[in-house]
């Protein structure tokens, strides 16, 4: 479990937690949608089929809407805030992170389907799989 969530977290590839999903890191804003078509380490690859992400959405939604209520909630009935600057924080909050959890949601739903593979990992350490360098599909 907690390698799973090491393999979220850290946006790697869920089989051998070495590659990165995305070629530009979360907080540049450069390319924010492109993604690696596979595994730069092991080759597993990261659209095993068409339409294969609508299910981070549903992971994504889930996640950004409680995510939302909490900070609304917290900063109107803790901190006693105006609900209009509330709402005025939560969407410069999001506006930083929609980035970052538009890419755990689909390394989330990654690691749904896909598991660490040990041997995998060690292949790939040891660079004895032959894999081509990955292009990067910009998704929308
Ligand atoms: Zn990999």
């Amino acid at each position: 479990m907690a390698s799973k969530l090491y393999s979220i977290f850290s946006l790697k590839c869920p089989t051998c937690h070495q590659g990165d999903l995305f070629p530009t890191g979360s907080f540049s804003y450069r390319q924010p949608f492109a993604q690696y078509t596979h595994c730069p380490a092991c080759g597993q690859p990261y659209f095993p089929e068409p339409g294969f992400y609508y299910g981070a959405m549903f992971i994504s939604y889930i996640g950004s809407g409680f995510f939302c209520l909490g900070v609304v909630m917290f900063l109107h009935w803790v901190l006693g805030w105006s609900m209009l600057a509330s709402f005025a924080a939560l969407i410069g909050i999001v506006a930083i992170l929609f980035v970052w959890w538009f890419r755990v949601s689909r390394s989330a739903y990654l690691n749904l389907v896909f598991g660490y593979k040990p041997e995998k990992a060690a292949a790939a350490e040891a660079g004895t799989i032959n894999v081509s360098p990955p292009t990067t599909v910009k998704s929308t």
